[in-house]
């Protein structure tokens, strides 16, 4: 089986599993995922979920945030952990949001890039879940996921999996393969445990690089 057969085979089987593939990040709005995946860097979705209620229900436009400034959003978005440099990137990028695309976020991959705590893996997302365009987001499930099935061989640095993966996902696949990725990494393909290979609907057809 060549990679992208077994790209196209693990889509597959992954869809069946995981029918709903969605972000498990809550938003009304594409400014607050853009809020929520620079809260996200070393915390759970769970928990941004929560922080996020009391800091959008204080500061419910980019431009109310952008004028609460550092300390008051960091004040509500410490228990994220990081909250000195989230709540600067945040106050930063919202501040652009608000001043430069008039509250609304870029649809271009580049113009997000180069906000202020956006990096690809955030890029992509909003690219993927908010603007429906094509999208590979790897986060930590999705990079040792690609590495355990052999969709990809040894790479651990997240643009050199990426650049793999545009090369065997169809692009329209790729923003859903990579959520489906999450919820097979959190409930089967787990990363403190040993995986639950033997109920894995992989487990056949992976390489198993464990
Ligand atoms: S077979 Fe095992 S290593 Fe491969 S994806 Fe499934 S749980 Fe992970």
């Amino acid at each position: 089986m060549t990679k992208s057969e077994l790209a196209l085979e693990c889509i597959r089987r992954l869809k069946e599993e995981y029918p709903l593939a969605d972000c498990t990040l809550d938003y009304d709005h594409a400014w607050q995922l853009l809020v929520e995946v620079r809260l996200a860097a070393q915390c759970t979705d769970a928990r941004v979920n929560v922080v996020v209620k009391d800091l959008f229900a204080k500061y419910p436009t980019p431009a109310a945030l952008a004028a609460a400034g550092e300390d008051a959003v960091e004040e509500v978005v410490r228990p994220c952990g990081l909250g000195r440099s989230k709540a600067r990137d945040i106050v930063a990028c919202m501040e652009i949001i608000a001043n430069q695309y008039g509250g609304r976020v870029p649809e271009d991959f580049d113009a997000l890039l180069a906000l202020p705590g956006v990096g690809r893996k955030s890029a992509n997302l909003i690219m993927g879940d908010v603007f429906g365009k094509p999208a590979i987001v790897t986060d930590t499930h999705c990079i040792r996921l690609c590495n355990r099935i052999g969709l990809v061989d040894g790479i651990k640095d997240p643009k050199r999996v990426e650049m793999a993966l545009w090369k065997i996902v169809p692009p329209e696949e790729g923003s859903d393969f990579c959520h489906r990725l999450v919820y097979h990494g959190r409930e089967v393909c787990t990363a403190r445990t040993k995986p639950y290979c033997d109920k894995c609907c992989l487990a056949d057809i992976c390489q198993k690089n464990l």
